[in-house]
């Protein structure tokens, strides 16, 4: 399927100079999400993942479907004060400043394969902070996996340890 053609580009969001790629107009047409997160799933089975992690917000919307399809565990990861049990946290470069990023203590079981997801891989910050809290915890990430990489940004580099799919590449 060419996936391309349902993704928007927003020139000057959020700021000026970004050409923002826009997933929610692919999310809108229920046959090709269900396409992209079917063959996102086939990775994830290739790779033998038994839960799946995502980042807030955009890797909910991929991770959530791709649990079910899997019959697998989601484990959030969000930024801090919005989960409620005891959490562990890392800091992470942002283009401006410093972000965290949290996941539940108690969400993962040491050895677990782990399939790591988010909607767009750019500099790979947000998912290597994402990885870094999976391995803390003690789980294996088995493969990593996106609907959209920027191969300009080199994001994949951050990432060369580890079994890389994204469906659409710019
Ligand atoms: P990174 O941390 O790899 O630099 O940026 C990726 C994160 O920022 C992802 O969580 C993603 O949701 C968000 N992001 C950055 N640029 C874009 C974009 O052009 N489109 C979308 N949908 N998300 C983006």
């Amino acid at each position: 399927m060419d996936y391309k053609q349902y993704i928007k580009s927003v020139m000057d969001f959020p700021t000026k100079g970004i050409n923002f790629r826009d997933i929610t107009s692919l999310l809108e047409d229920g046959k090709v999400y269900r396409s992209a997160i079917d063959e996102l799933a086939q990775f994830a089975r290739e790779r033998q993942a038994e839960v799946i992690v995502g980042p807030e917000a955009r890797g909910f919307v991929i991770g959530g479907p791709l649990a079910y399809a899997l019959t697998t565990g989601f484990v959030p990861v969000r930024k801090p004060g919005k989960l409620p049990r005891d959490v562990v946290s890392v800091s992470y470069e942002k283009e401006y400043g410093t972000d965290q990023l949290c996941i539940h203590r108690q969400s993962i079981k040491p050895g677990q394969r782990m399939l790591v997801t988010d909607d767009l891989l750019a500099t790979g910050g947000t998912i290597d902070a994402t990885i870094k809290l999976v391995e803390q915890l003690g789980g294996k990430v088995v493969g990593v996996a996106f609907l959209i990489e920027l191969t300009e940004l080199s994001g994949r580099s951050l990432l060369k340890d580890y079994n890389v799919f994204s469906l659409i590449k710019y």
